[in-house]
């Protein structure tokens, strides 16, 4: 299977008549500049000139709120996708946008213009943390535009964020259950984090919020996770894509970033499937554990930690083998088993 290509062109905050508290669009996207045509036809043939395989090119308008941009650059920028598109140099074209930035005409505008995924920063359907987020939209706007989305034949893409102000685990479980209710597309998770000239920093300071811990914020993105795999719903994000601004030393005033969150997280659910497995079991000798060549890394984790942990757990010597499985399935071999599992069965 050939792998997606993505060009990202970055519309910070380009139209989005809203302040949401933890938004700052130019230090989260690393983009401060002004919209120019002529740059992204050269962004886009560059991407183009750098990939191998061209096959499965993907044009994603990223940042900002796409579809609450003014109309006539809206359609500059969709032109010139359309273009690409039309000449074949690429497959799909995807955008990201507001609930409350979408209805029948925009939608119709969008299939002129043969887009094939638009994203919905919803980041919670908790009324209470869009409120304290300051959002600008309600719960009931995000049913809809979802609905109207899929309705138009578009495939849905929904964010969401975990540790908003007045978010807890209860609440992002309910979000993620309500998004698997919709069935999208795809998902993104970001962990909230305080970044600098934001409403959030502000609060902060004063003490009225506090950021999650990263190991709160690894082990709430776990529950929600897990959910979305064992319902099948992909998900093409977990936690936000480090740039000079998105790092340590960037912007972030506070909040549990990892430059592999991801990692951290898959990490500890494989650990916790494990562990599962194996309680209360007899085990007489060294355990042979086969998977795919992700799993491997995750239940080694970083310098061998997370093995060295189970070895100690488990009173055994482990050997790790990649096979041609995939990253849902685990093969244990100890004592005279050899066995195969599925790990949502374990979750
Ligand atoms: S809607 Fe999106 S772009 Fe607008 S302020 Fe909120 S997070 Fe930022």
């Amino acid at each position: 299977m050939s792998k997606k290509n993505i060009i990202p062109i970055f519309v910070p905050h380009n139209g989005c008549p809203n302040d949401c508290v933890f938004c700052n669009q130019t230090k989260i996207t690393g983009q401060g500049k002004e919209i120019n045509l002529g740059e992204i036809k050269d962004t886009i043939d560059e991407y183009l000139s750098y990939f191998k395989d061209k096959s499965d090119v993907e044009l994603a308008f990223y940042g900002g709120s796409f579809t609450a941009i003014d109309f006539n650059l809206q359609n500059s920028l969709l032109d010139i996708a359309r273009e690409y598109k039309n000449k074949g140099l690429i497959k799909e074209i995807r955008m990201s946008t507001r609930p409350d930035a979408i209805d029948e005409n925009i939608l119709l505008n969008l299939k002129k213009y043969l887009v094939d995924t638009i994203e919905l920063g919803v980041q919670s359907l908790d009324s209470g943390v869009l409120k304290l987020s300051n959002r600008g939209h309600n719960v009931d706007c995000v049913y809809t535009s979802s609905n109207l989305i899929k309705e138009y034949g578009f495939n849905l893409g929904l964010q969401q964020m975990i540790g908003l102000p007045g978010d807890n685990i209860e609440k992002s479980i309910f979000t993620a259950e309500e998004f698997i209710k919709l069935n999208p597309h795809c998902v993104r998770i970001y962990p909230t984090l305080v970044i600098k000239d934001t409403k959030l920093e502000d609060d902060y300071y004063k003490g009225l919020y506090d950021s999650l811990s990263i190991d709160d914020a690894v082990n709430n993105i776990k529950e929600v996770l897990k959910l979305y795999i064992k319902n099948d719903i992909n998900v093409i994000r977990v936690g936000l894509q480090p740039t000079e601004e998105i790092n340590y030393d960037g912007s972030i005033v506070s909040g549990p970033f990892h430059p592999a969150f991801r990692q951290l997280v898959e990490s500890e659910i494989i650990m916790d499937v494990i562990k599962k497995y194996f309680n209360n079991k007899k085990i007489d000798t060294e355990i042979i554990i086969k998977s795919s060549g992700k799993n491997i890394s995750n239940i080694a984790g970083q310098k061998g930690r997370n093995k060295s942990e189970l070895q100690k757990k488990l009173g055994q010597n482990i050997k790790l083998k990649q096979g041609e499985f995939d990253n849902f399935t685990l093969e244990f071999l100890y004592n005279d088993i050899d066995e195969k599992i599925n790990i949502k069965n374990y979750f």
